[in-house]
């Protein structure tokens, strides 16, 4: 598959917005940019007794409508630019949920899949002490991402702590729950997913009980997906990780495969279904694809082979402009990853409230407002799509670079 660079990417697709909502040059000079790209390399202990030193970055992107929001990765292949564009992103994703954040984003390039517990803790700390003097409470609050959860914020919460001397619970999001963590976090960006799907079918009169779901990845986002895309009727049918994807025409039980990747650590190998390759997965014959895996899935070469009819990118970056362009000629919906995902970050903003103010919500109020946000979001941004006669990534960013510019604009930065 063709890889394309990220922030190549997000600028192409700014360039186009930009040009469709005739937006102020001014204003689109200031949006090609990270305000603030921080490089740091932080040495570990390793068990072996040697220190290696791993890269990380903080992308901080734009923050007129508030302090920078965003997740950190750890991955083998992150790189600036990819950080850099995930940053853009958070901005156009935090602004379409209407959330009072800019975007940022974190990314540690390491596998953690081959570091023990203690390395990855000693790692975590490093690089969020070394990151410290640009995040905080009111300045820029990180989150998980791409194989970080839980485990890790609480760390992240704990070095910050310990710097400052006191308590800070604010200064991170996707925490357990004992430490401030929210009721309801850690299903949040699966059950946006849903949330975003159930609406998307609507429009598209897709009948959730006789639709055919496939999705791509099965961590923290492809998992709870898959789930309540099940609990709402659907028959999940193909679904995959890094090492490879299962099939079944017939539909899997979601929990059943949770519990067998939980002991194997794949789901490749589930019993009664059909071993098939990512590529074939995103091919298959299904009413809604969800890629939730990683950037650059539906590319130019496979995006006129994708039989779905709505396409909901729990991923972030899962199709490049180019397959954009062939979907939307081939009149597949896609629901955008800055509006299809935006449940994370959302119920990120309501974790954050509750630490400020000390006053904790129960799971049904969390839902209940989380539902009643995606909802509003993805009606502003279809009634755009209408207007406009255009896709709905366009519609998304439109939204988007609408709230940031009057946000630049009120402030004086243009
Ligand atoms: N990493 C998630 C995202 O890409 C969550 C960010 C957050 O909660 O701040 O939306």
């Amino acid at each position: 598959m063709s890889e394309r660079n990220p922030y190549q990417m997000a600028l192409e697709q700014l360039d186009k917005c930009a040009k469709m909502m005739k937006l102020d040059p001014n204003v689109h000079e200031i949006l090609k940019y990270p305000k603030r790209v921080l490089c740091v390399n932080v040495p570990v202990k390793m068990d072996d007794g040697t220190v290696k030193v791993f890269q990380g970055f903080r992308s901080q992107h734009n923050d007129a409508l508030g302090p920078f929001k965003g997740g950190i990765r750890y991955h083998p292949n992150v790189t600036m630019e990819e950080v850099m564009a995930l940053s853009v992103w958070m901005t156009w994703k935090c602004a379409v949920a209407a959330l009072p954040y800019g975007g940022s984003k974190g990314g540690v390039i390491c596998n953690p899949k081959e570091m023990s517990v203690g390395e990855i803790e000693r790692l975590s700390r490093g690089y969020f002490s070394a990151i410290s003097v640009i995040v905080g409470p009111d300045r820029d609050i990180p989150a998980g991402d791409v194989n970080t959860s839980g485990r890790e914020m609480a760390w992240f919460m704990d070095e910050y702590s310990r710097l400052r001397t006191y308590n800070v619970p604010g200064t991170v999001t996707g925490k357990p729950l004992p430490i401030g963590g929210s009721e309801g976090r850690v299903e949040a960006t699966g059950k946006g997913v849903s949330i975003a799907g159930r609406e998307g079918a609507k429009k598209l009169g897709i009948e959730l009980r006789r639709a055919d779901v496939v999705v791509q990845g099965f961590g923290n986002v492809g998992y709870h997906s898959a789930k309540f895309m099940s609990e709402f009727g659907c028959k999940i049918t193909g679904l995959s990780d890094s090492k490879g994807g299962i099939y079944n025409p017939k539909g899997f039980n979601v929990d059943e495969v949770f519990r067998f990747k939980e002991k194997k650590g794949t789901l490749v190998g589930y019993p009664d279904a059909k071993e098939i390759t990512n590529e074939e997965l995103l091919e298959r014959k299904c009413d809604i694809l969800i890629p939730c895996a990683l950037e650059n899935q539906i590319t130019e070469e496979n995006a006129h082979r994708i039989k779905s009819r709505l396409v909901l990118e729990g991923a972030n970056g899962p199709t490049t402009p180019e397959a954009d362009e062939i979907l939307h000629q081939s009149g597949v919906m896609v629901v955008p990853d800055i509006l299809a995902n935006a449940g994370g970050v959302s119920v990120s903003y309501f974790e954050w409230v509750q630490n400020l103010q000390n006053y904790y919500w129960s799971r049904e109020e969390v839902n209940d407002k989380l539902d009643r946000l995606m909802v509003k979001a993805f009606n502003s941004v279809y009634e755009t799509y209408l207007r406009y006669e255009t896709d709905m990534r366009m519609a998304a960013y439109i939204c988007a670079i609408n709230r940031v510019t009057e946000a630049m604009r009120i402030r004086g930065w243009v």
